[in-house]
């Protein structure tokens, strides 16, 4: 079974496996985690990222799915991308946010990445709520049938520790 660990700090500097991007379907940059993930990681990931924009999702990445890259100049191995639901405009929220930590594990399956560091995905600029999201994102990595064994929730701010604190 998956150990989850959570605690505050910066995806960034995650000494993982994999951490997780909280990408938009573009994959071509954006602000938040993203753009903290190609500041630091450097240009190599982006350019990964254009082309697997080109010759695999010329229409972008859809809501809910992942896909990895070399990590660059960041401690982790890879980075994997994935893009959260939109709060407000999702038909489906909850599902879509669940399949981004499925898929998400399913790529680390593949890459074979045995520990994976996720930030709170969607509650920045797509506006999920904290207290909404955290239980989702739980419960999705633990309910997932995975060889990772250790995942850390990596949350930015105190909000959002406590939030999926008081969520386990
Ligand atoms: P989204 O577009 O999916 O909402 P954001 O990057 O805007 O993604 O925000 C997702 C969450 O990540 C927010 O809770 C935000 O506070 C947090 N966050 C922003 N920068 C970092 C970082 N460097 N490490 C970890 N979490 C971060």
């Amino acid at each position: 079974m998956v150990h989850i660990e959570i605690v505050q700090g910066d995806i960034t500097e995650q000494d993982v496996d994999a951490i997780v991007n909280a990408a938009n379907s573009s994959l071509l940059g954006g602000s938040g985690v993203d753009g903290a993930i190609h500041d630091r990681g450097g240009y190599t990931i982006l350019e990964e990222c254009r082309r697997i924009r080109a010759e695999r999702y010329p229409n972008g990445l859809p809501t809910g799915k992942a896909v990895a890259t070399g990590a660059g100049a960041l401690p982790a191995r890879w980075v994997i991308h994935t893009v959260g639901p939109i709060y407000a405009r999702s038909p489906a929220p909850a599902r879509e946010l669940a399949s981004c930590h499925v898929e998400s594990l399913r790529i680390a399956d593949d890459l074979g990445a045995r520990t994976v560091a996720f930030p709170a995905i969607s509650t920045g600029i797509y506006g999920y709520p904290l207290h909404e999201a955290a239980p989702i994102a739980l419960r999705a990595v633990r309910e997932s049938t995975t060889s990772v064994e250790l995942v850390r929730f990596v949350l930015f701010d105190e909000a959002a520790l406590r939030a999926f604190t008081s969520a386990e």
